[in-house]
């Protein structure tokens, strides 16, 4: 009994946030002078319990789910999360399960996550020197650390995604010492475009770099220092957010999220699950529909599954697609912010 919503795309990925607090402070997401250290995040009892999780997964899993990435805030900031892993893969063997973290926790839980059945790890990361790692942190935190976790991560799973948002002025010069750094089999760094996503993180289109001018210096960049060709790829899979490129010999693969210039609400097949149960079907949302309250006063899974099925197939979500000519952003002015929804 797939679903799908009234653009006729079906519900594939969740992305679940497990915790909204963070212990970075990005600025196009979590803003340090908005968010002090004491800025009051969600409590425990406010937090989906994990078998409260497991409940809303398993109530997808009818309509066609295929993939959950763990997200947040910062995901590694929910104790025991290799058990959630565990729980899902032994409950759902074929469910797709990766990880988002900043990777600041990563390096000491990374055997514990293989052994638990994570598929993939995603660490984000917007530069390798030190310095602007420190400042775009904002928590003065250091790249070694995040490097490391990065490499050790390639070691244990074979494989890591890199993400990387570019902010014009700030870490824009990073594009190629990202590239030199991580052109190794093994790597996927991924460029995903500066979005308009809340209402805090000023966003601007001065501040934006496009993922066609990134492409455009990574080519010169290849031709001026004789790194091969970049090779374009096909989808890896319907809904596939980045455009693909590797380079040559097998030394890794690039990805341009380019959400901003080329917006891909087509085949967006993705639900959003807010840490405190508010689901979202559109990382532009305002509203979020409330499944903590079904789910504590003892609503079967059937009648989530129903629920759920109701809200896809309602669905009509297109804002990146509807965005104005100009970048004007359009819509409602209390949008969810990143950090609470998961991106
Ligand atoms: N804390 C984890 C991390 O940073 O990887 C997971 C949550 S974070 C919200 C997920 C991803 O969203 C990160 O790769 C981050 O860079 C990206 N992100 C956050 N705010 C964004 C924005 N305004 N535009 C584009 N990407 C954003
Ligand atoms: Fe934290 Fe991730 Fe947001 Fe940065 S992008 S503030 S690491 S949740
Ligand atoms: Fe999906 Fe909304 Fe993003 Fe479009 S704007 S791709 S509908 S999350």
């Amino acid at each position: 009994m797939s679903v799908v919503d009234l653009l006729g795309r079906p519900l594939r990925d969740l992305r679940l946030s497990v915790t909204d607090n963070c212990n970075f402070r990005c600025s196009y997401c979590l803003p340090a002078e908005l968010f002090p250290a004491d800025y009051p995040f969600l409590n425990a009892s406010q937090l989906l319990s994990f078998p409260e999780i497991l409940r809303v997964v398993e109530a997808a899993r009818p309509l066609g789910l295929k993939k959950v990435k763990i997200t947040g805030g910062e995901p590694l900031l929910r104790g025991l999360l290799p058990n959630l892993v565990k729980s899902l893969k032994t409950q759902f063997p074929d469910l797709e399960v990766g990880l988002i973290t900043n990777g600041l926790h990563l390096q000491p839980l990374l055997s514990r996550f293989r052994s638990s059945g994570l598929d993939s790890v995603t660490v984000s990361i917007d530069a390798v020197d030190p310095d602007v790692f420190s400042a775009l942190s904002g928590n003065g935190h250091r790249v070694e650390t995040i490097l490391s976790a990065i490499e050790a991560t390639r070691e244990v799973f074979g494989a890591v995604k890199l993400n990387t948002v570019l902010l014009r002025g700030e870490n824009d010069d990073q594009v190629e010492p990202l590239a030199r750094y991580f052109r190794r089999p093994g790597f996927n760094l991924r460029f995903i475009e500066f979005m308009d996503v809340g209402t805090l993180n000023a966003w601007s289109p001065d501040r934006l770099v496009s993922g066609a001018e990134v492409l455009a210096r990574l080519q010169s960049l290849a031709e001026s220092e004789n790194l091969g060709d970049l090779i374009p790829l096909p989808k890896s899979h319907p809904g596939e957010t980045s455009e693909r490129w590797s380079w040559s010999q097998g030394n890794g693969e690039l990805g341009f999220i380019n959400s901003i210039t080329r917006p891909f609400c087509g085949d967006c097949s993705r639900v959003r699950l807010g840490a405190d149960g508010r689901l979202y079907t559109c990382l532009f949302a305002s509203l979020g529909y409330d499944l903590r309250s079904p789910l504590r006063a003892g609503e079967s899974t059937s009648e989530l599954t129903g629920r759920l099925a109701r809200l896809w197939s309602g669905r009509n979500d297109q804002y990146s697609q509807l965005r104005g000519v100009g970048f004007q952003t359009k819509g409602n002015s209390s949008r969810i912010e990143m950090f609470a929804v998961g991106g």
